[in-house]
Formats: structure tokens, sequence, C-alpha cells
């Protein structure tokens, strides 16, 4: 049998590559991660954690205005971009060292630097200043865990936007700000530079926001972020942008309008980090989109290497990166073979209102069983009526009409992400509808509203007389 230098070798120390090294080492095998740049891959270092301590500083603001209708005053408050981003750096190292330290435990080793693909048994590591990991390394397993890279489009001028890597670095908040894009970033970096004062503009080049969620959901938020202040342009796209000598950034749109902003962020999708892997030396297919191709128990064409997490682009969360990357250890390490569900996962958008979704939009289930049955509400929640605001939240369920069961779940609201993981249980495990109703409320709250949906939803038929 051939001696090789690890049983595991882990490309990537993100989300997935992290759990699956970890609990390798952890059987005693010898196993070896490599990291090209900090420990914690996009999840920790330039993706939801930042992100969410964004949102925190975000969601101050209207804290602060719902604090007047509860009676507070407050003086004058005033936000110190600076001072944020270095406290949230102190904070991104801490979680990164634990990381590191994690594994160590462990029992795995780390290798600091860009590591290539030399054949289906071999990796070799770049020479990186700072480290002396450098060289070939023989493995019987390869584990690929790169994740993804934020994609930029091409049109003239593009290079003077920025993309969500350096949001969270960004020198100093931009008065105005135009985001481009509808997915899960646009919209939530809308909320945190609205939040945080900027005059900020949404331009997505699609009928609405959130393609892919449901379209309830869509519309509800895109009323409620044009609410709280953000502009949303729907429906076209740059054809360019040019710079004035003030600085300022002068976006012509393919509808001829101009918006002039100190600064243009692309929140236009990310790809898989598949670039000088060296992937083609030991022959593994990609797809059309140029993922890595991968079966049930995530492994590649190869009989060597497998792959985990955003690389593979099926679903591009932190915690499903997770799960595959514990399946495949718990495959090829604890001798129990096991697959991820991909079905049913609940996702949440850190917009302002957030969302929380999970299982099927009305849209599938219509398509799926020829029809569904809807309850909806679309309401002021308690906090919100009480200062006099105006906001709405959302919540609907979506039931299959031939089973009765609960297929889909959509909340946009306070909380949303919260009361959406305890709703995936449900779901996940095939509920019906006359189940559901039979869970008692938890009142006064958002999420009984949930609970206590009784009457179907009917749409208003809009259209002409005659
Ligand atoms: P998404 O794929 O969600 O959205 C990309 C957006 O950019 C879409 O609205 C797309 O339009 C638009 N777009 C793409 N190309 C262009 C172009 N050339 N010009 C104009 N618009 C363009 O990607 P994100 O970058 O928002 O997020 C990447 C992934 O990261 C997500 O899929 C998600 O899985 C994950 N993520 C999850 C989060 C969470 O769980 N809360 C938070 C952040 C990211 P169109 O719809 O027409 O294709």
């Amino acid at each position: 049998m051939a001696d090789y230098d690890f049983d595991l070798f882990v490309i990537g120390a993100g989300s997935g590559g992290v759990r699956a090294g970890r609990l390798a080492a952890m059987t005693g095998a010898k196993v070896a991660v490599a990291e090209e740049y900090r420990v914690g891959g996009t999840c920790v270092i330039r993706g939801c954690v930042p992100k969410k301590f964004m949102v925190y500083a975000a969601e101050v603001t209207s804290q602060l205005k719902t604090a007047k209708g509860y009676g507070w005053t407050i003086g004058e408050a005033s936000f110190d971009w600076k001072r944020f981003i270095h406290d949230k750096d102190v904070e991104i190292a801490r979680l990164s060292g634990m990381y590191v330290t994690n594994l160590q435990k462990a029992g795995a080793h780390l290798l600091h630097g860009r590591a290539q693909i030399v054949d289906a048994h071999t990796v070799e590591i770049l020479p990186k200043d700072g480290s002396n990991d450098a060289g070939t390394y023989t493995a019987k397993k390869i584990l690929i865990a790169t994740g993804g890279r934020p994609v930029k489009p091409d049109f003239p001028g593009a290079e003077h936007g920025f993309i969500s890597d350096e949001a969270f670095h960004l020198p100093k908040l931009p008065k105005s700000i135009l985001i481009v894009g509808g997915g899960y970033i646009a919209v939530e970096f809308a909320g945190i530079f609205n939040g945080l004062g900027v005059q900020t503009t949404l331009l997505y080049r699609g009928a609405n926001i959130l393609r892919g969620f449901d379209d309830d959901v869509r519309a509800h938020l895109a009323d409620e972020l044009e609410k709280r202040g953000i502009k949303v342009v729907l429906g076209c796209s740059h054809q360019r942008i040019e710079k004035a000598e003030d600085g300022t950034l002068v976006s012509t749109l393919t509808n001829e309008l101009t918006f002039e902003t100190e600064a243009v962020m692309f929140a236009t999708g990310r790809d898989p980090y598949v670039e000088g892997l060296g992937l083609e030396k030991a022959g593994v297919k990609l797809n059309e989109r140029g993922a890595i191709i991968v079966d049930d128990h995530s492994k590649t064409n190869v009989a060597s290497i497998w792959a985990v997490g955003d690389v593979t682009d099926r679903i591009n969360l932190t915690p499903v990166a997770i799960r595959e990357g514990a399946a495949f250890a718990q495959t090829e390490f604890y001798n129990n073979p096991t697959t991820f569900d991909h079905e049913c996962v609940a996702s949440a958008v850190f917009s302002q209102p957030p969302v929380g979704s999970v299982g099927m939009t009305e849209a599938e289930a219509r398509h799926a069983f020829g029809g569904a049955d809807i309850y909806r509400s679309v309401f002021r929640p308690m906090k919100i009526t009480f200062y006099g605001g105006q906001e709405r939240c959302l919540v609907k369920l979506v039931v299959n009409p031939e089973d009765q069961k609960v297929v889909g779940v959509h909340v946009v609201g306070p909380d949303s992400p919260e009361i959406i993981q305890m709703a995936a249980i449900a779901v996940k495990m095939g509920v019906t509808k006359q189940q559901w109703d039979s869970t008692c409320a938890v009142h006064p709250t958002l999420a009984e509203e949930l609970v206590t949906l009784r009457e179907k939803y009917t749409p208003v038929e809009v259209g002409g007389i005659g």
C-alpha cells in the first residue's frame, strides 16, 4: 500500500474544510489543512460574521427612533466608523484564532500558503512570506473546500466600484452609495449602509429583488426597504460609470437615467473558487458554472478527491458547507456512510427588515401540485404600532392542497431568522396544517401570527371590466 504524508489533505480553512479536517483528525488520522489567507474562510473573515456585526450596528438607528416612542429621550447620537471597524477586526481575529486552536487541538497540521493539486494524491504548497510550509505533500485523500469569490460585472468604469470583501474595510463611510444586485448581499448591505446614515440606492436588473424567494416576500421587502429610505431601482443596469473630478461616481444606466454617488458597490454574485487549483492536472470535472461536480457523498469523478461547500455550488450557505464537511468525515473516517439532505434548508436574509424562509414558494408549490393553499397575513407588529411606525410584517404559509402538508413558511419582519429556524423543524418533519394549527400561540409575539392563520388567502383578481 502506498505510503502518504497525510491521510487527508484539506484545501481551504473555511467552514466546510475546518469541520471536515477537525473531525477527521479527531480519529487520529494524519490531517493537513492548507489556507492561503486567514483561517475561518468567508463566513468568519469576510462574510456572515462581520456582516452581522454591521447589521447590529445599523439596527441601532431604528432602535433609537423607536426609543422615542417608548418614553426615552436620548441625546445626540453619533457613529464612529473607524472605531467600529477596529473593534470588529479584533473580534474577527479572536474567532479566527479559535478556529486555529480547535484545529490544532484536534491534531491537524495547519499549512500556510496557496495549495495547488499536482495529481490525484499530491498537493504543492507555494512559497508565502512568513511561512515555511512550501513544499510537496502526498495524501491518501484530498478535500477541496475553497469556497467562492465575488464577481464584478464587466462594463466601462466598473473598476470604480468595490465588492463585498472591501466593504468590510472601507477607509470611511461614503455619504451616498449605489448598490448593484438584488440578492442576499445587495439587500443586506443596502440595509447596513442605509441604517448607518448613507443615502442608499439599490439597483437591480430584474423585475424584483431576491429572485428565487416567494413573490410576496420579494414585493413586501422591496416596499419595506423603500419605507426605510432605500431607493429601489428595478429593471435596468449599468451602461458605464465615470469618475468626476471631485471623485463623484456618475452611473449611467441602460434606461439613460444617471445617478451620482460617492461609492458604487457590486453584489453581483459569487463564483466557485477553482482558479489556479490545478484541478485539470488531476482530471477533476467542473460543471458549466465552473463548480466542482460531486455525488451525494461529495466525491468528485476522481476516486481520491472530494469537495464541499460553495466550490460545489449546491446550496451556498455556511451551515450547509459544515454539514457537507461533517458528512464527508463521517463517511470516510468514522466508517459511518452519511449524506447531507439538501431538501428543505431554511435560510435568512439579514436585510432590514430581515427575511426567514423555508421550503417551497407559492409558485413552486403551484407548479408541483397544480395548486396551493395559501395562508398569509400582513400586519404591524405590536412594537411598531405602539410608537406609531408604519413598518409591516408578512407571514405566509404554503400548504399542499392534496395532503394538507405545510410545504413552505415565509416571514418578513423582526426576528424572522430566529422564527424560521424553529418553523423549519416542523416543515422538515412534514406536519399538516391541522397539526400546525393545534400548536397554541405564544402571546404577545410576532410568531403567534403563524399559528393563528385560519382563513385561506385568495389573491384579489386584477383585470379589466367586461
Ligand atoms: P446572489 O446570487 O444571491 O445575487 C446576485 C445578484 O446580482 C442577483 O440579483 C443577480 O441578478 C445580480 N447580478 C448578477 N450578475 C449581474 C450583472 N452582471 N449585472 C447586474 N446584476 C447582476 O449573490 P450574492 O452575491 O448576493 O450572494 C452570494 C451567495 O452568498 C448567495 O447565493 C448566498 O447563498 C450566500 N449568502 C448568504 C447569506 C445569508 O445566508 N444571509 C448572506 C450573503 C450571501 P439575477 O437575479 O438577475 O441573476
